[in-house]
This record gives C-alpha cells, structure tokens and sequence, in this order.
C-alpha cells in the first residue's frame, strides 16, 4: 500500500484518446511525485523548441505522494508545462480541490497532449474518460463554469479550469481550481490553445493509504501538535500573506512605481491589520487547518456584491504600491477583475506599472494607450485597462504578451523598463535589497519566480540580505529544498515547523519507499529535479546570460528604500560564480557531465554533450534581457 497510486492519465485531444499507464517505479524513487516527475515527463516528451502554444506541448496536472492523506497543508496540486511567458519549462501550485480528487480517481499525474478541433472539456467519472462539447460554456468566468460543470454532474465535481482570458491566448492566463489559481506562466494559455476549457472530475472519494498506516498517523498527530503551538501558523491564520507587506516595506523591498523605489509612505494603509478589517470569512485549502484564505466583499465589476478569497500579498503590491495606490478595496476589486478574466494579478499588475512609467516618461501616450490617461493611481484608467489585457484588445492586447514581448514591440526606452526574469514578470521582492534572493530569481529555471527558492535567512537575520558574496551556496540549497517541497507538495505557508528529516519520514511511512527515509538522498533527489530543469532549458538555448537580472537591478541605485537606499545588485557575475560552483555547473551556467552521472540523470548526459559541443547552434528558445 502507498499514498501514490503509481499512475497516470495520458489524454490525446487530437483523437479523443485516452489511456492508463503505470508511472515506471524508477521514474518515482529517482523524483517521488508531482514537480520532480512532472519535470522527468516534460525533459523526455517534450521535443526541444517546441512551441508552447502549438499541440506539440503538453499540459501536466499533478498531486503530490502526500496529497488528500489528512497530513495538512500537502493537498495543494499543480500545472507543468512549456510556458509561453519563458519558453522554459514551468510549474505552477494552486490549490482547491482538484488535485485530491484527482488521486480519488486514482491517478498522481494526468498528461494533456494534441488540441482539440473545437472547444471541449473533459469529464472523469467511475465510466471512464468523457470528451464534452464547451460550446455553450465557452466565455463563462471561473465561477458560472463551475457552476455549470456542478450542474452537469453533480454537486461533488471538482474541476481545473480557465476563463475568457485563457481562451483568448493572453499569455499570462490562469488555470483555476475553486477559489484558487495556478497564476504564473501561462498554464491557462497553454489550456486555452489546446481548445480545453476544463477537466472535471466526480468520483467516490477513495483516501490514498499509506505504507505504515499507524507511523503515519503518529507523524500527523506529531505535525497537528507543532501547528498548534507555533506562532507564525497563528499569523497566518489570522492575517494571511497581507502580513508579508509591512515587513517588505520596513527592509526597502516593497516595489514601488514599477520598482523604482522600495518602500511606499502610505503602507499602513495595506497592512496585514487593515486586510483583516475587510475578512468576511476564512478561507482555504483541503486538509489545512492554518486557512490563510480570507473573502472580501467586491465593490466592482462581475463579481460585484460577492465575496472573494483574497487578496494574497502577491496582488496587494501589484495593485498596490507598484501602480502607486495604497487603496484596500482597489486591490480587491483588481483582484476579482482579473479572476473573472482569468489572468495572474502579478504580470498583470507588472504589465501595467510598465505602461505607466512609459506614460510618466513621455515614451507612450495616452493615444497609444487607447485614450487612457496612465498616470500613477489612476484607479479607473487602471481597471479599464485589466479590462482590455483581459479581452484581449486594444492596448491591452500588447500588454498581454507579457511585459518583455510588449517591450520589445515598443522599443527604444521602453526595454530598460520591462521588470522580468526570461520573460516573467518579477514578483513583489525587490532584488536589490535581497541579494541571495536576487540570486534565485536570476538562475530560477521557470523565470523571476519568488517561489524557486526562498532564503528565509535573510528574513530571519541569519544572513545579511545586503551581502553579495557566499550566496551561491545558500540558494543552490534552498532551491534544492524547494524542489523537495514541490515534489510533496507541501505549501510554504501551511508546512510550518517541518523539515527535511519529518518529509523523508512522513514519506517512508507513505510510501513504503526506503531511498525516501533518507533526508540526505531527498536533498540529493531535489538537486536531481533542479539539474533535469537546468538540462530542459540548456536544450532550448538558456545558458548564463539568461540567468541575469533587469538592467534597473544591476545599474539603478535604489530610491526610498530605507535600509536597502541606493542599492544595487552590482555583481551579479560572481554570485553566479559561487552559485554554479555549488551545483557542478559549467562557467556557461550547464550542469556538467560528471555531475549529471553523480545525481543519476544518465538521460541528459548525451544531450548536454550535444548542446556544449563545440559550433553547437544556439536555440531559438533563448530568451536574453533587457
Ligand atoms: S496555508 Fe493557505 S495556501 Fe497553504 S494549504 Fe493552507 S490554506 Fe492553502
């Protein structure tokens, strides 16, 4: 017995095809489950330069080993995918239902391939596989489409989903799940080429039973008893992810005006505090008894009059400071106009600072920007333009290719603006006053993820987050250990007091698997996962000059930004240094051959001889920066 179910659903929409296969065991003890096999899948089906949004790609959805077991805050699930916004592999977590029923169903991983002729969606029942015309549903938000799938088979049908947004190819779409959403990369865009516009699930509920029922048990007693006392599950409870906004302003690394400044005069009016004057209810996940999900009332557009969970920190500085507003109820209304579009709040709000600071310096006008005054704070011109990027039209058809594309259409100055890492807009952390921070989001394999690996050192003061140098060790590690937690998938905020050791033993007694009672070989099988999405990205063209950050970052002194004033990542190159040495890497940023044959990965090792090899082309999949 196992809390993995060992399989898999491959669904073809080119055919309407679908087929149950076994997850080979080699596949699961060398990657465990969800990021890690997720990235093994992709790194072997997926043809190099394949076009993200052309049927070649493959959409993954995935539960982690521990997923739907009662252990709690490890029922989040997640999306893989070619990402449309990096043109590298991508994951995406959310949470919701979906990803535990998708294991009451009995399967870990279901695999999307081909593109249907018209729009469909997929329905799972104790019948099998059942591909449903989405004509009529084709337009609904998130909301009505749950609604109707409920309607259609019942009151117990979970479902992944996208809205108008994903339809429309807005490179940034999301995939959701409830209330939550997978947001970053695109993983909705890559549904919404495929003609999908959900995949539905209702079946019995069947738990997943571990190797060593009593152990288990024991170890979620263990987990329940630390949750209880700990103090930062009760913020979370409490406040959720809005208390992260106070304490980004007070290090400078709150970004403000599209990342010209680091801190905002009137942040007391975003605080964890304020947010929880607006909290109507709790709010979150299966099996998570921190709830950090909170719903507000919405005073604007479609989902006016109704209540939202949310908004996370992530929207908070996107509507917030970064656009120059430090109005609560504008960050909740943004946040349900982009859920009802179905697009992620962080490259929308990113894609709108951009536009204003272009407007601000006179390199757009307001005839470019479809009559739209673009001044900082302009809360209407700001709605109108969500409005646009959401419908795909206007200026907002430009803006939702994503802030590097829609610099690179404009040009001249407007390059120098564009905050992105490999083409994903840069998340709520300014790099400058976080330098192993800056660190991760410059070699990240999915773009400038604030998720790729979170020095909590230098929140905590155990490292200085204005120190350049011995940096390249610290995130290789945590990177490592975020691909441990991906690969489970255990939630940053709901795994409080948890560590390498508690996960290999919670995973033995899972699983039954002895290499997984092993905290060393798991730090080892995380290097593995961050090594096959290295090798993933070298076969597409990424090398060192991809793993940088924004000129801005690199050359820009930071403005009122208290402790991190007149900052800058000045040397980067060294930190890459320290950071591919840690890792085995080639100066060139490419995981080196003995290395790969020390992790076991002998799949990659032809591959990158091949793509090093001296008058090796470089792919069209490189992404370069401003
Ligand atoms: S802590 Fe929050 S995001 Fe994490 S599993 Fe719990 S409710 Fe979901």
């Amino acid at each position: 017995m196992s809390t993995l179910t060992g399989k898999l659903l491959r669904i073809n929409l080119n055919d309407y095809s679908s087929m149950k296969e076994e997850i080979p065991r080699r596949h699961i003890t060398r990657f465990i489950s969800a990021r890690g096999v997720g990235a093994k899948y992709l790194y072997d089906e997926l043809a190099p330069s394949a076009d993200p949004l052309s049927a070649e790609n493959k959409l993954l959805l995935l539960v982690g080993a521990l997923g739907g077991t009662g252990l709690q805050g490890f029922s989040k699930w997640m999306v893989m995918s070619k990402s449309p916004s990096t043109g590298t592999i991508f994951r995406s977590v959310t949470g919701g239902n979906f990803g535990v029923w998708m294991k009451h169903a009995g399967y870990d991983l279901i695999i999307v391939e081909g593109k249907a002729v018209a729009p469909t969606y997929i329905h799972i029942d104790p019948d099998g596989v059942h591909f449903m015309d989405a004509a009529d549903l084709w337009g609904l938000d998130y909301r009505q489409l749950q609604a109707q799938l409920k309607e259609n088979h019942g009151d117990h049908t979970e479902s992944a989903c996208i809205g108008p947004a994903g339809e429309k190819l807005v490179r940034y779409a999301v995939i959701h799940s409830g209330e939550r959403t997978a947001s970053r990369g695109g993983m909705g865009t890559v549904m919404g080429s495929k003609n999908l516009k959900a995949v539905s699930i209702n079946v019995p509920i069947k738990k997943p039973t571990p190797f060593d029922p009593a152990t288990f048990k024991e170890l979620i007693e263990t987990q329940v008893g630390i949750l209880k006392e700990h103090p930062r599950k009760q913020t979370m409870t409490t406040l959720g992810t809005p208390y992260i906004t106070k304490i980004v302003n007070m290090m400078g690394i709150l970004p403000t005006k599209n990342y010209q400044e680091g801190s905002f005069a009137t942040i007391e009016d975003l605080s964890g505090d304020q947010f929880f004057e607006l909290k109507k209810a709790r709010a979150g996940c299966y099996a998570c008894m921190t709830r950090c999900g909170g719903m507000r009332e919405v005073a604007y557009g479609p989902f006016r009059g109704t209540q939202i969970d949310g908004p996370e920190y992530e929207t908070i500085f996107a509507f917030g400071p970064l656009v120059g507003l430090s109005d609560r109820q504008f960050v909740v209304d943004a946040n349900a106009l982009c859920d009802a579009f179905g697009i992620d709040t962080i490259s929308t709000g990113v894609c709108i600072a951009f536009a204003c600071e272009l407007f601000a310096r006179g390199i757009i006008s307001s005839a470019d920007a479809n009559g739209l005054e673009l001044a900082w704070g302009n809360k209407e011109a700001i709605f109108s333009l969500i409005e646009q990027i959401g419908n795909r039209e206007g200026f907002g058809r430009l803006l939702g290719e994503g802030v590097k594309k829609a610099a690179e259409q404009i040009g001249g100055g407007a390059l120098a603006l564009a905050m992105h890492i490999k083409g994903l807009e840069l998340p709520g952390y300014e790099p400058r006053g976080v330098k192993g921070y800056a660190l991760s989001m410059a070699t990240s394999n999915i773009g400038g993820s604030h998720m790729y690996g979170r020095p909590r050192e230098e929140f905590s003061g155990q490292a200085d987050p204005l120190v350049e140098t011995g940096k390249g060790e610290l995130i290789a590690r945590v990177q490592k250990e975020q691909a441990i937690e991906d690969s489970l998938i255990a939630c940053t905020f709901g795994n409080t007091g948890l560590d390498t050791a508690m996960y290999a033993r919670l995973l033995y007694a899972a699983t039954g698997i002895e290499d997984f009672g092993n905290a060393a070989n798991l730090l080892k099988i995380g290097e593995r996962i961050v090594c096959i999405e290295r090798c993933f990205n070298v076969r597409e063209g990424f090398g060192r000059n991809d793993d940088t950050l924004p000129e801005r970052m690199r050359k820009e002194p930071l403005k009122q930004a208290g402790p991190a004033t007149d900052q800058v990542v000045g040397n980067l190159e060294h930190m890459l240094d320290e950071y591919y040495q840690a890792l085995g890497y080639t100066a060139e940023g490419i995981p080196g051959i003995d290395r790969l044959q020390a992790l076991d990965l002998p799949e990659a090792v032809e591959d990158i001889k091949t793509y090093t090899a001296p008058g090796a082309s470089e792919s069209p999949g490189r992404s370069g920066q401003p």
